[in-house]
């Protein structure tokens, strides 16, 4: 993994800010997405950016600044990007259980729409018929990414209509003569193997001759991410050559070129992300250190969620002797972030540094222990800015109705 950030710089940010702080860095950001379009050069590919990773509107507009789209995961998603300033054309909404209202309301702000079920379908083709392209979130029943609970393409998967079901996918598409205009799957998050979206492709050339109108495949997200040395990311421009030769095999049968899309979430935010936090405790109970931090998963559930690895560092003190530790935090609910992690000596009030913070961090945040969130800070240019004030304490009664 690479380290964009100096320690001196995050120890000024946690000086200036204090802590606990989110910090991300834009120009990582805007490498990670480089990469993407160098990879893609020649090819008809558009990325859209998977903003469940991270919503800030700053880290909204300055993805939008780099010529991305944006993918969406609720109507409240659609409207921070439109917010944000993004075209409704290169908003996109790939929804997952949600009401029909949702669907009326992305469609009347004019946004791309990926439905996942036969239901909503079926009520789209009834109100709108052939009037409103529109794409299909397709279940492949391909089993792949970094564990289960992150894994959304297998045949027990909640999300997308099962490709086994197409015969009644194409009943209500002709009884409503509607638009397809998009294909899409999603099969997981941190998929290194790109081999599993070529096979995605395979699924959809199979069915691509029954989609006349048909103009684009989406592939959806879940490139792997480094957390730790020797660890690899998903090796973009091999993608990039397979998906190249996999279309060059496979013309459209209807004849018109097709369009691919990408919906990275992870890959485009998850390295540009620190999360700074401050040693309250040190406790030596003989076989375990642990040391305590002032923060917890109400801050970075994911170690606790997916067991997800996090590279922590002491930026307080690097030159110190390495020392095992437990990393916990200081709620009240076991919150631990690493077990037996080897730290340069840890003593009370240093700064301890979550890396790959940017992703699913901040953003799965919540105020468990009636703690407060998180400042947010983006560095820019050199300069670091505050884009979210941490919590204050009138923010913990903000929607509370005292009736007694
Ligand atoms: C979450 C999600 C993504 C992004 O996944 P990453 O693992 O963050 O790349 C892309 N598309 C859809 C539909 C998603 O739900």
């Amino acid at each position: 993994m690479s380290q964009h950030l100096s320690h001196s710089q995050l120890k000024n940010i946690a000086e200036q800010f204090g802590t606990p702080v989110y910090v991300y860095h834009a120009e990582t950001i805007k490498a990670q997405y480089q990469k993407l379009t160098t990879a893609f050069t020649g090819q008809d590919v558009k990325i859209f950016y998977a903003c469940k990773a991270l919503t800030n509107v700053n880290i909204l507009k300055y993805i939008k600044s780099l010529g991305c789209n944006v993918d969406c995961s609720s109507i409240n998603e659609v409207k921070l990007a439109l917010h944000a300033g993004f075209a409704p054309a290169n908003v996109l909404y790939t929804s997952n259980g949600i009401a029909f209202c949702e669907i009326e309301e992305a469609q009347s702000l004019g946004v791309n729409i990926n439905i996942d079920s036969l239901s909503n379908l079926e009520k789209f083709g009834k109100k709108y018929g052939h009037s409103y392209p529109v794409g299909i979130r397709l279940r492949p029943n391909i089993m792949a990414g970094g564990n289960l609970k992150i894994s959304t393409g297998h045949d027990k998967s909640k999300f997308g209509i099962p490709v086994n079901q197409l015969s009644d996918v194409l009943c209500v598409i002709e009884k409503h003569n509607l638009h397809i205009h998009t294909l899409h799957i999603h099969t997981g998050s941190e998929i290194k193997d790109v081999d599993v979206f070529v096979k995605g492709i395979e699924v959809l050339f199979d069915i691509i001759p029954s989609f006349k109108e048909l103009q684009v495949i989406d592939l959806g997200g879940g490139f792997k991410v480094p957390y730790k040395k020797n660890d690899h990311e998903t090796d973009i421009d091999l993608l990039a050559q397979k998906v190249g030769e996999s279309f060059a095999d496979h013309p459209n049968p209807n004849g018109r070129p097709l369009q691919v899309w990408f919906e990275p979430g992870k890959f485009i935010v998850s390295d540009c992300g620190y999360l700074i936090t401050q040693v309250n405790v040190l406790k030596d109970t003989g076989d375990v250190t642990f040391a305590g931090v002032n923060s917890g998963f109400n801050h970075l559930i994911r170690p606790m969620f997916y067991d997800a690895y996090h590279q922590i560092e002491n930026i307080s003190n690097p030159a110190g002797e390495e020392k095992h530790y437990t990393v916990t935090g200081n709620i009240c609910e076991t919150d631990t972030f690493a077990w037996d992690r080897k730290l340069n000596e840890v003593r009370e009030g240093d700064y301890l540094v979550f890396y790959n913070a940017g992703a699913y961090g901040f953003e799965m945040s919540s105020n468990f222990n009636s703690r407060f969130k998180p400042a947010e800070v983006l560095v820019k240019d050199g300069e670091a800015l505050m884009i979210r004030k941490r919590d204050e304490f009138d923010d913990l009664l903000k929607n509370q109705v005292e009736v007694l």
